[in-house]
């Protein structure tokens, strides 16, 4: 409390209580806590933009002492932190009833990336998202998780194009003070700071927290003083390139990590690995074992019976490997602490298909895990395949890796006027069980007016959210005539509009709709079924290849002869991507298989009743059941773009613009809406957060926690 009082002094004390909910997320999930800082920032801009701890640092005393006096005010006030304390109350939950006491166990979930709101930049993507959603739905049903990450004070890197589409990076520093975080404090009152030694010159960080509902996220610092400007830097962002760097970076996370939860006497039993970047996490296990006398091999038996690993993808790249050079300067001391040689010690991480190559991340992670899971049904057979070496005597479909398909958080990404909708007509307890599938088969029930006007709404609310940040680069910028043309001024509510946000990674083939350009034209410029796209997504800083992918499709937003039905909007991040799965008619999916190990954001759009046309690839496989939404192979191989485009194009003039265009007297197209609602109904229970945190829960926290308790501490 008094930390939040520190942050906030200006709060009335009937009030106080603001300072504390700014500083948990729990808000960002729940639109009533959300319309209490509204009505604080009183001036009828759309919330969603606000951080409310900047919001309540801001706000002029006055404002608040008004509020503390107003009776409408404070009967939501006083309603919001009853609901806030309940759901904070650990006996209420889920897994209180279904699994164990969490008062007994702990579970560190390590990640390298947290995407929880737009007022955290802590993500780069997909695997940040899930992590996010993650810890939410873990709060929700009282799972017993700490997180353990980054903060990365130069994580925004804002995405402006140059007027021939080249992507600008403008880095933007996080002000913490204004950000949803607090400072963690040691005995004497001041910031907890650790150090790592790792090297000649050893790290130091500082360590602060971000409340998601119940669950608590500690997050690194580097940029302290007392560190050389080389260390200093080494939290600043996401996935450094240079090697060092970044095994630097994985040290932290893993050791440095374990080393916060040790300093605030936080034991957890189960260790669970957001991806192979915290592996690391293992190693320190393992020391702490050792150093109380256990011999490496029972301390690696007991760290690995307690020990999940989620691997996220068969990209390359999402697969550090350390040269073994590079892993003697940093763990020549550090090797004898766990009792091994070096040989032996590199044998753990060595994957034998490359044994050279140096010490791979995930060939550890998946040796010295008991639970390893992949994120799709898709997934785990591609995974498989990869690793099966790692296990040569065991046939392919008996290699120790599972799977648990993604699911996506229902509270954050479900519009607050579609969940209105909901409550009419499923029922006031739908949120409360919805990943029970039966409540679902009541969106038959809601009226199709009813829907599709909501839908007409929301994708109103889009188009002027996307033409007023245009108006905004055109009058701070001055930006290039070329630039506004082409960033959505010109869209069209009444076209069917498709939309496509994501990290512009080359295997997701941003530009695969741009194969036939004159083809593209017959469709988007169809005078009676006009048809738009809208492009959203950044590429890393460092890849040259997805950025030519933006400049290509920035070059067809621009070009006339589209006739303005190409936008591309700038600066993707977790703001716009609510807006695109809520307002636009189609979601587009289109990477190359079998590089999409699961995929989030169609999630995202169907349970919002915005049908996806994907490739069947990671979850679509599962999700896709023909009436839900369209679905093609996607799997040429040579001339796989053009023939892969060709299908696009077909499915679009044949099936998917004529069904959108059919509509009755009153605008209501009735066979679209029953896509709308099929998309819904089969995506909400079963790729919710809520199904996937269970699974996690029941397949392996709680047989895990069967190991933990066998264990002597
Ligand atoms: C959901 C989400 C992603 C992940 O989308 P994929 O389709 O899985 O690539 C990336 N960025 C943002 C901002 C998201 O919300």
């Amino acid at each position: 409390m008094d930390a939040f009082k520190g942050k906030f002094p200006h709060i009335p004390e009937r009030i106080s209580r603001l300072g504390e909910l700014a500083c948990n997320l729990w808000w960002s999930w729940h639109p009533e806590a959300r319309a209490i800082f509204h009505m604080l920032a009183g001036n009828g801009s759309e919330f969603r933009t606000y951080n409310p701890v900047k919001l309540l640092r801001e706000l002029e005393g006055s404002v608040l002492e008004a509020a503390a006096k107003d009776s409408r005010f404070l009967r939501h006030y006083d309603a919001v932190m009853a609901r806030f304390d309940a759901e904070m109350d650990t006996y209420s939950s889920w897994f209180y009833s279904r699994v164990a006491d969490p008062r007994m166990l702990q579970i560190a979930y390590f990640s390298a990336e947290y995407g929880l709101h737009h007022s955290l930049p802590f993500y780069a993507g997909g695997l940040g998202f899930l992590a996010g959603d993650f810890l939410k739905e873990c709060s929700d049903l009282g799972v017993p998780v700490v997180g353990v990450g980054f903060m990365y004070p130069e994580g925004y890197l804002h995405q402006k194009l140059s007027t021939d589409g080249w992507q600008l990076g403008e880095s933007e520093m996080l002000d913490r003070e204004k950000a949803p975080i607090c400072h963690v404090l040691d005995k004497n009152g001041q910031p907890l700071v650790i150090k790592v030694p790792i090297a000649e010159l050893p790290v130091y960080f500082e360590v602060w927290k971000a409340q998601v509902g119940r669950v608590t996220l500690y997050l690194m610092d580097t940029d302290i003083e007392g560190n050389d400007p080389w260390n200093r830097g080494m939290s600043a962002r996401l996935y450094i390139g240079d090697p060092e760097q970044r095994l630097v970076q994985e040290i932290l996370l893993g050791i440095g990590g374990t080393q916060i939860l040790n300093a605030l006497g936080i034991k957890h039993s189960i260790l669970h690995l957001n991806e192979g970047h915290s592996a690391f996490a293992i190693l320190e296990r393992i020391r702490e074992k050792v150093e109380k006398g256990l011999s490496f091999r029972d301390a690696s038996e007991q760290v690995k019976a307690t020990t999940v690993f989620t691997t996220h993808t068969p990209v390359p790249a999402g697969h550090d490997v350390f040269p073994f050079g590079l892993m003697d300067k940093y763990f020549g001391s550090y090797i004898p602490l766990l009792e091994l040689d070096r040989d032996s010690f590199y044998a753990l991480g060595v994957n034998p298909k490359d044994p050279t190559a140096g010490f791979n991340m995930t060939a550890f992670a998946l040796r010295m895990s008991a639970y390893c899971n992949c994120v799709s049904k898709k997934h785990e057979e591609v995974t498989r395949k990869m690793w099966q070496h790692l296990w040569p005597e065991l046939p392919e479909d008996k290699v120790p890796i599972d799977y648990i398909t993604n699911g996506v958080h229902l509270p954050t990404w479900i519009d607050s006027r579609t969940s209105a909708l909901f409550n009419k007509y499923l029922g006031p307890n739908w949120l409360d069980d919805h990943d029970n599938q039966s409540i679902w088969q009541l969106v038959d029930d809601i009226p199709d007016i009813e829907l599709w006007r909501t839908h007409r709404l929301l994708k109103m609310i889009m188009i002027a959210y996307i033409q007023e940040r245009a108006r905004q680069r055109w009058l701070d910028d001055h930006a290039d005539p070329n630039i506004i043309m082409a960033s959505g001024v010109m869209l069209d509510p009444n076209a069917l509009t498709i939309g496509f946000a994501r990290r512009f990674a080359t295997y997701k083939r941003a530009a695969l709709l741009l194969q036939d350009t004159e083809r593209l034209k017959g469709i988007l410029n169809n005078q009676n079924k006009p048809v738009q796209i809208i492009f959203a997504g950044k590429a890393h800083p460092s890849d040259n290849s997805g950025k030519l992918l933006i400049q290509q499709v920035f070059n067809a937003a621009k070009d006339q002869s589209f006739g303005g039905r190409i936008a591309f909007v700038e600066d993707y991040d977790e703001e716009i991507a609510q807006y695109l799965v809520q307002g636009v008619d189609l979601w587009l999916n289109n990477p190359l298989p079998p590089f999409e190990a699961s995929g989030t954001s169609g999630m995202k759009a169907e349970i919002n009743g915005t049908p996806q046309l994907s490739v069947l690839d990671g979850w679509w496989i599962e999700g896709f059941n023909g009436k839900n939404g369209w679905a093609f192979d996607g799997n040429g191989s040579d001339n796989g773009d053009s023939r892969d485009a060709e299908e696009l194009y077909g499915i679009l003039e044949k099936e998917i613009v004529p069904l959108y265009y059919e509509k009755d007297e009153a605008g209501v197209p009735h066979g679209w809406v029953r896509v709308m609602k099929e998309s819904i109904k089969s995506t909400a229970p079963a790729f919710s957060s809520r199904r996937m945190v269970k699974e996690y829960a029941l397949k392996f926290y709680q047989s895990a926690l069967r190991s933990a308790n066998g264990i002597k501490p």
